[in-house]
């Protein structure tokens, strides 16, 4: 196959996804997608949980999430057909220890963002009358949040890209990538050998099999994510609920569906470990739902309905790894997404999109870049 394209995309997850549609957005219509699996892909996208908030610590995650949360609540207007966006509300619980710092961090928030607000326990009570108080120093209320189903969103952005023009290579795996001195000349795949102007690693913890070819390594490491699903008493209403990280207990929770929830379980087993597995151990649900019930004790009669396995690609100062790379000025990166890409996802997609359509560098991405890792730390 002798195939040339302006752009290809190595990775059809979220990431590659967002980025494929933005491209054709902005008028390149000559791009390849290149998904080994079936869209959206075989890594953590179609895992997700898909919480939306705006709410971070790290304020560069919360400038991301601004960007992108109106493309989600606005989905069909702006974007077209549905990324199953629901606004339940968004919960970050802390004990006492942490109040003034979330206090704080509200605060920067709120140059951003006036939606996000501290609640003492009793106020946040008065309007969800299932949770324990028990422990709960303050809470982070954004009345906005919510979440959305990553998979739709993944599909959205590629169905939209490819009436615009984008090629979606379903089933192909990209084996090397190639190149003379600082050049990329071409990818091997296993449809044969595809050549491009330039070339985006959307891959996650994957692009350093890619990259070692260059004699690259990305610092990055892959960490498990567990999700575990209950279903509670048929009578008791929860629809109300809202979504929630809670610090004091060790986890996060949502509605999945009618009586159903998704929440995080924390593996005893390390990553490694579980890397070939799709469910988790009974163990780790148990222990995931006894904390649960502490907080939401309505729950305590409620059944298991199954779990999830998956992983992100993790940096070591939390950021993912975004831009043109330092050496190959034709090759770009979109990995190290940190357990916390779906919601970024629309901003990141956008800013990259342009950095490459205008071959300029993006001020939004000096944080993320890849040259940060060479920089030498002061002894
Ligand atoms: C269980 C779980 C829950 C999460 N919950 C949330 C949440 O609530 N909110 C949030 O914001 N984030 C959440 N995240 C994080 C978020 O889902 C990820 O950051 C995001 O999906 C990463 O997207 P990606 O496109 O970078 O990677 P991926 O979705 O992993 O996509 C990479 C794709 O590249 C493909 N690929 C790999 N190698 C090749 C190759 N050689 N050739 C062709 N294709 C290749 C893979 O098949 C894969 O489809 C969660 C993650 C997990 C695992």
């Amino acid at each position: 196959m002798k195939m040339h394209f302006d752009v290809v995309i190595i990775g059809a997850g979220i990431m590659g996804a967002s980025l494929s549609y933005y491209l054709t957005k902005l008028g390149l219509k000559n791009i390849a997608l290149c998904e080994q699996g079936i869209p959206p892909g075989n890594g953590a996208t179609h895992k997700s949980g898909g919480f939306i908030r705006i709410f971070h610590e790290n304020e560069w995650y919360t400038k991301r999430a601004v960007e992108s949360y109106d493309t989600y609540a606005d989905w069909g207007n702006k974007i077209g057909g549905s990324c199953g966006f629901k606004k339940t509300g968004f919960s970050f619980i802390t004990d006492s220890t942490r109040s003034d710092q979330l206090r704080a961090n509200a605060k920067k928030v709120n140059r951003y963002c006036s939606q996000v607000s501290v609640l003492s326990p009793d106020e946040f009570q008065q309007f969800q009358p299932d949770f324990s108080l028990e422990g709960i120093g303050a809470i982070v209320y954004e009345p906005n949040g919510g979440y959305a189903d990553p998979a739709k969103t993944a599909l959205t952005f590629i169905k939209q890209s490819e009436k615009k023009g984008m090629k979606l290579l379903e089933g192909v795996k990209v084996e090397r990538i190639l190149h003379h001195r600082k050049k990329i000349t071409g990818i091997q795949t296993n449809i044969g050998s595809i050549r491009a102007d330039k070339y985006v690693v959307a891959n996650n913890i994957w692009a350093n099999f890619l990259l070692e070819e260059l004699g690259l390594r990305l610092p990055m490491f892959k960490k498990s994510i567990g999700l575990g699903f209950i279903e509670w008493d048929k009578e008791k209403s929860v629809s109300h609920l809202t979504s929630c990280i809670d610090e004091t207990i060790g986890t996060y929770f949502r509605i999945f569906s009618n009586y159903r929830l998704l929440f995080g379980v924390q593996m005893s087993h390390s990553g490694a470990l579980l890397q070939d597995r799709s469910y988790l151990d009974y163990g780790d649900m148990q222990i995931a739902k006894e904390k649960l019930v502490g907080r939401l004790p309505l729950l305590h009669k409620a059944e298991y309905l199954g779990s999830r396995l998956s992983f992100d690609s993790y940096t070591s100062d939390g950021l993912p790894i975004i831009g043109v790379h330092p050496e190959f000025d034709d090759l770009y990166l979109m990995v190290g997404f940190n357990g916390s890409g779906f919601k970024i996802a629309p901003s990141i997609g956008l800013i990259l999109a342009r950095e490459i359509f205008h071959n300029e560098r993006m001020a939004e991405l000096n944080n993320t870049r890849m040259e940060r890792f060479n920089k030498q730390s002061p002894i």
